[in-house]
């Protein structure tokens, strides 16, 4: 893994700045003072009202709602992925992968910490190139495939007895 310059303006990704031109998003500053945080927190997910204080905080004058619009077109052109809160009824989002594939993800919904499964990806992969081309046949433009598994992770899961009981 490389380090990441901890620089508020990380480079963006090569795939990234593909997607952006592709859905004609401009790079204004907000636009990327809102990607630098993702950037800097790869495996970071925000709520909608975390990503705006830390932007605040970082001096950035942007009001909630532009915040609101930019989020929803990042993560509609595939740069930012958005996750549903089961608990809070919010959107939080994270920087889409790029250099993970389509690999499954696990996400626990207790900690919402993030886990890949590397394991039967390609047959994810074969499943997800299906899709595309299901909707290629009905004339949409898919571009990209999110597996999504959610649960309670390990670390969260109350400690099994050993019983084998229930
Ligand atoms: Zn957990």
């Amino acid at each position: 893994m490389p380090t990441r310059s901890p620089r508020e303006l990380a480079t963006v990704p090569v795939e990234l700045q593909a997607r952006l031109e592709r859905a004609g998003l401009r790079r204004t500053l907000a636009t990327r003072a809102a990607l630098g945080l993702f950037l800097n927190h790869p495996q970071g997910m925000f709520s909608h009202a975390q990503a705006l204080s830390a932007l605040q905080a970082r001096g950035l004058d942007i009001n909630r709602v532009t915040l609101y619009r930019l989020l929803d077109r990042l993560a509609a052109c595939g740069v930012l992925q958005r996750h549903a809160d089961d608990d809070a009824r919010t959107w939080r989002y994270s920087l889409a992968d790029l250099d993970q594939g389509q690999l499954p993800r696990f996400e626990c919904n207790a900690c919402h910490r993030q886990f890949r499964v590397a394991e039967g990806s390609a047959h994810t992969q074969a499943a997800a190139s299906d899709l595309l081309r299901t909707l290629a046949s009905l004339g949409h433009q898919g571009v990209r495939v999110d597996v999504a598994i959610h649960g309670t992770c390990a670390g969260c899961l109350p400690a099994a007895d050993g019983a084998g009981g229930k």
